[in-house]
């Protein structure tokens, strides 16, 4: 498992430097989806919250409102209430890979206003134009759910704005205009309390803004090192302490379910004489081909990797002390058959052991490889010895 994932991501990480996406533009996305879901989880509970204020200050003003407008309103805002929690519900049921800002931002932005728009409109229609008393309630509820607003859509900033002058503006602006200095003194005040109100959310937008760009990016530093601390940077390929990391998981893996397991150790031959010949540059462009054959060659379950210099290592789990022998013989053609222009007379010499005893461990699995190897060398090199 470990093994695949590091090969997946790896894949990933290539695929998108391979379609040049510029890592800002990632975080950015990143940053608006992690704004998306604090949204969606920071304001369920107002779908119920909105519609239990109005149901309150019906209540209390039950003598003093007209009941068929006061109906009328509750159906309206019973109705938006529903469709956002058909929303909610649609949110929870969708799988979180399409739970994009494209997809959500706009329906729910729909959505919000309508029932902030029913809210404030109805709250204008039901208060009495006569009566001081239902005029301040009507105002403090709305006052009310303007600042629940606040906690409820912080990290989009429109969206606050948007519902809270929905909500507040219809009653205040009436108010504003009545003759009597008290009800102009009501809207001034909230008008004023308001401007306090708007300019916190921009703080405090920004501040979540800003909280979720520095998580991803520090993320995405903490990926970059651990990526460069196991990848080997010639080749591409798992390092010797990522090698050793998964064969070691894998070894244990094939151990459990009793699998057969076979270690391939390779090192290029008279490697020294190619850097002498050639130079170090051709020497590296070598290596770096032969990274590109070793990752064709073997499949995704498969652990490989550079140890060092120009010694490779493969595990193969499930397979056989046969078919892991036909595996070395093609890789040895595959390096002899290198087109490596300059270079000439590319070989490799390998060895192939496979796990004997149940007292065997990985290290003296890789040695006994090891040493298989070295008789491949001493045969006269470019060949596949296989452990006695
Ligand atoms: P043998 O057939 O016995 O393995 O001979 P060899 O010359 O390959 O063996 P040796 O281990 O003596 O030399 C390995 C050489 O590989 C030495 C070093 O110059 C070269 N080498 C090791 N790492 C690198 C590398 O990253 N880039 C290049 N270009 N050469 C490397
Ligand atoms: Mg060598
Ligand atoms: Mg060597």
């Amino acid at each position: 498992m470990l093994a695949l994932s590091w090969q997946s991501n790896q894949a990933d990480f290539m695929s998108n430097l391979g379609h040049g996406l510029d890592p800002d533009c990632v975080i950015e996305e990143q940053v608006r989806t992690d704004r998306l879901h604090q949204l969606f989880r920071q304001s369920f509970a107002a779908v119920f919250g909105s519609y239990l204020g109005a149901a309150m200050l019906c209540w209390l003003c039950w003598d003093r409102f007209d009941h068929k407008v006061m109906l009328v309103w509750l159906v309206l805002l019973a109705g938006s209430s529903l469709l956002r929690l058909k929303m909610f519900m649609d949110w929870f049921r969708c799988p979180d890979a399409e739970r994009t800002p494209a997809r959500w931002e706009r329906r729910y932005w729909v959505t919000l206003m309508l029932s902030a728009g029913i809210w404030g409109i109805g709250a204008l229609v039901v208060m009495p134009h006569d009566d001081r008393v239902s005029q301040v309630l009507v105002m403090l509820f709305t006052v009310g759910m303007s600042v629940s607003a606040v906690s409820c859509y912080s990290a989009y900033r429109y969206m606050t704005l948007g519902s809270m002058a929905l909500v507040l503006l219809p009653c205040t602006l009436w108010l504003l205009f009545q003759p009597a200095p008290m009800q102009v003194g009501v809207a001034i005040a909230v008008l004023v309390f308001s401007t306090f109100v708007v300019s916190a959310t921009r703080k405090l937008s920004d501040a979540l803004e800003k909280a979720f760009r520095l998580t991803r990016q520090m993320e995405r530093a903490h990926n970059i090192s651990t990526r460069a601390a196991l990848t080997d940077e010639l080749t591409g390929l798992m390092n010797r302490r990522a090698f050793f990391e998964h064969a070691q998981l894998l070894y244990a893996q094939c151990r459990h379910n009793q699998q057969p397991l076979c270690a391939l150790m390779m090192d290029m031959d008279h490697f020294k004489d190619i850097n002498d010949t050639y130079g170090h540059q051709a020497g590296d462009q070598v290596l770096r081909q032969i990274g590109g054959v070793i990752t064709a060659s073997f499949r995704q379950t498969d652990v490989y990797g550079r140890l060092g210099g120009e010694e490779f290592a493969v595990l193969l789990p499930n397979t056989s002390l046969e078919t892991a022998l036909d595996i070395a013989e093609q890789l040895v053609k595959a390096v002899s058959d290198l087109a490596a222009e300059p270079v000439q007379g590319l070989t490799a010499s390998l060895g192939v052991a496979v796990v004997r005893s149940l007292d065997q461990d990985l290290h003296s699995l890789m040695n006994t490889a090891d040493k298989a190897l070295y008789r491949a060398k001493a045969m006269g090199r470019n060949q596949v010895a296989v452990a006695e």
